[in-house]
């Protein structure tokens, strides 16, 4: 039996880092649910799909290959054959995948690529919905989340230090209407599940999330 850690919040929440460091700690696997949604909303950018054609997402989203493979440890997601990891980080990309992955089509096809990963190995595994839908009988469940101004200003120093020109406002302004869109949406909303172990981790550091997260894996 494989063992799973799920982590679910919202948008810029420190989910990934934690992730990663705790899956590193536990020798598991760390699969980032959201870099699929991402890659499935490059996908459908690339077809020339807009954010407001609902039913074409449905149907377009059919033809995208997503399949995942690990790299030295890291997680590489493949799109038909390419490596879009390099790709997908950005806002303008994150703001379609809050869109696309509201329709239950695109949802429907990932979730079995999600769940075969937590079958097949030990993962930490974030997201929105993977104590609540993906994983409903994962090992541990967290949800993580951190104050909005915290969460922005973490975003914008994560841009900034890539070099990455951009506002404070404008980023803060784009995590409430993405909070809005995964918290609101019909198809497996963000929420916490009942189960979950809720951490706020604005004032945190990372190795006490981390901590807390690993000390209640038995
Ligand atoms: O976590 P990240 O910001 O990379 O996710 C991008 C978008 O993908 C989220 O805003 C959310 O709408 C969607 N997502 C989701 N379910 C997941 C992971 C991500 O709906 N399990």
């Amino acid at each position: 039996m494989s063992y799973s850690i799920a982590i679910d919040g919202p948008a810029g929440a420190g989910k990934s880092t934690i992730a990663k460091k705790v899956a590193g700690e536990k020798g598991f696997i760390y699969v980032d649910t959201g870099a699929m949604y991402r890659a499935m909303a490059l996908y459908l950018m690339r077809e020339g799909v807009k954010r407001e054609q609902t039913e074409l997402i449905s149907e377009v989203c059919k033809g995208a290959k997503i399949t995942i493979e690990y790299r030295d440890g890291e997680q590489v997601v493949l799109l038909d054959g390419e490596n879009v990891n390099g790709l997908i980080r950005t806002e303008e990309i994150g703001n379609m995948a809050s869109v696309s992955s509201a329709v239950p089509a695109v949802r429907e096809k990932l979730l079995e690529l999600q769940q075969n990963l937590a079958k097949e190995n030990n993962v930490v595994m974030d997201g929105r919905d993977i104590g609540t839908k993906v994983l409903p009988d994962a090992d541990v469940k967290v949800y993580l989340t951190a104050s909005t101004q915290c969460r922005a200003k973490r975003r914008f120093d994560e841009l900034t230090a890539k070099g990455v020109q951009c506002d404070l406002q404008q980023i803060e302004q784009d995590i409430k209407e993405r909070d809005h869109l995964d918290m609101t949406r019909d198809t497996s909303p963000l929420r916490q599940a009942e189960d979950a172990v809720f951490i706020d981790s604005s004032d945190m550091g990372i190795d006490e999330v981390a901590k807390a997260i690993l000390d209640l894996c038995i």
